[in-house]
C-alpha cells in the first residue's frame, strides 16, 4: 500500500480498465463495492511524482476502508493470458463439458474480458439449454453482471426443465418475493423449509418482511418464530429484533417472541 510522509513516499496515479462488483472486504469485511483496475505507482516528492515505479494492477480496492491487493502489472497479465489460454484449450478439448465452459466465464470475468464472456455465456447457454445446472449457472452469472432479463430467460429454461429441484424452488421463491406475493412465495419455499441440511434462513427472513411489508403481521410472526427456533443466534441481531417489533407492535402482540437481550441488544 502507498504512503507518503509530509508529501514524499510513493502513490498510486491514474486509474484504467476499471472492474467494478459486490463483495466483501478482507480489510473492513464490510460487504460493498469493491474495484480492480491499473495504476501507475510513482515515487513523489511534495505530491508530484518523480519516479516511476512501474504499473501495478490494484484488486479488490474497498470503497469504505481502500484496502486493496496489488501485484505489478506484469505479472497480472501474465496470469491472465495464462488462465484464457489454458481455459480455451481445455475448453476445446473437451467442448461437451459445461463446467469447462462455466469455469472459463468466471475467469473471464475476474481478468475482466466482458465481452468475451458475454459471448461465451451466449453460446454455452444455447449448447447446453437442455443441462439443468448450466442454466441455473449462467443465469446466476448473468444476474452478478446486471442483465436481468438475460437471467431470467436461463432461469425459466431451467424450472421447465426440472421444476421440483431446490434451485427451481428457491428461484421461483424468490421471484414471487420480489412480486410481493408472499403466498405463492411461501408455496414454493415450502421443501427447502424441510430440507434441514440446506436450509437458509435468509429466504426466510425475506418471507418475514414480505408478510411484514404486506401488512400481514400474523404470518411474519409466524415466520419470524420459526426463523428463532432454526437459529437461536439471529434474536442476537438488531436488525432482526427491530423487524420483529414492528409486525409484534403491529398485529397488537402482549407478548414477545425474543428472547430478553442480551448486554448489547
Ligand atoms: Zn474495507
Amino acid at each position: 500500500m502507498p504512503m507518503t510522509i509530509n508529501g514524499i513516499g510513493t502513490q498510486y496515479y491514474g486509474r484504467k480498465n476499471p472492474r467494478v462488483y459486490s463483495g466483501v472486504c478482507d480489510s473492513c469485511q464490510g460487504n460493498g463495492t469493491l474495484t480492480d483496475y491499473e495504476t501507475g505507482h510513482y515515487f513523489v516528492v511534495v505530491f508530484i511524482p518523480v519516479i516511476p515505479l512501474g504499473r501495478k494492477q490494484i484488486i479488490a480496492e474497498c470503497s469504505s476502508c481502500r484496502c486493496h491487493r496489488d501485484m505489478p502489472l506484469r505479472q497480472w497479465e501474465q496470469m491472465r493470458e495464462e488462465s484464457l489460454n489454458s481455459g480455451l484449450e481445455q475448453l476445446g478439448d473437451s467442448m461437451d463439458d459445461p463446467e469447462k465452459a462455466i469455469e472459463l466465464l468466471y475467469n473471464m470475468t475476474l481478468f475482466n474480458q466482458l465481452d468475451e464472456a458475454m459471448e461465451l455465456a451466449g453460446v454455452t447457454a444455447k449448447q447446453h439449454a437442455q443441462d439443468f445446472d448450466t442454466m441455473v449457472n449462467i443465469g446466476s452469472w448473468y444476474e452478478q453482471q446486471n442483465q436481468p432479463e438475460l437471467a431470467s430467460n436461463c432461469f425459466s429454461a431451467a424450472i421447465n426443465l426440472n421444476p421440483e429441484h431446490p434451485s427451481s424452488k428457491r428461484i421461483q421463491g424468490v421471484q414471487a418475493i420480489e412480486d410481493a406475493n408472499p403466498i405463492a412465495a411461501a408455496q414454493h419455499l415450502e421443501s427447502l423449509r424441510l430440507a434441514v441440511a440446506s436450509y437458509d434462513p435468509s429466504l426466510f427472513y425475506m418471507l418475514a418482511i414480505c408478510y411484514q411489508d404486506q401488512s400481514m403481521h400474523e404470518k411474519a410472526i409466524e415466520e419470524f418464530k420459526d426463523i428463532i427456533q432454526r437459529t437461536p443466534d439471529i434474536t442476537k441481531d438488531k436488525s432482526f429484533r427491530k423487524a420483529v417489533r414492528i409486525s409484534e407492535k403491529a398485529a397488537g402482540s402482549p407478548t414477545t417472541i425474543l428472547p430478553k437481550a442480551g448486554l448489547f441488544g
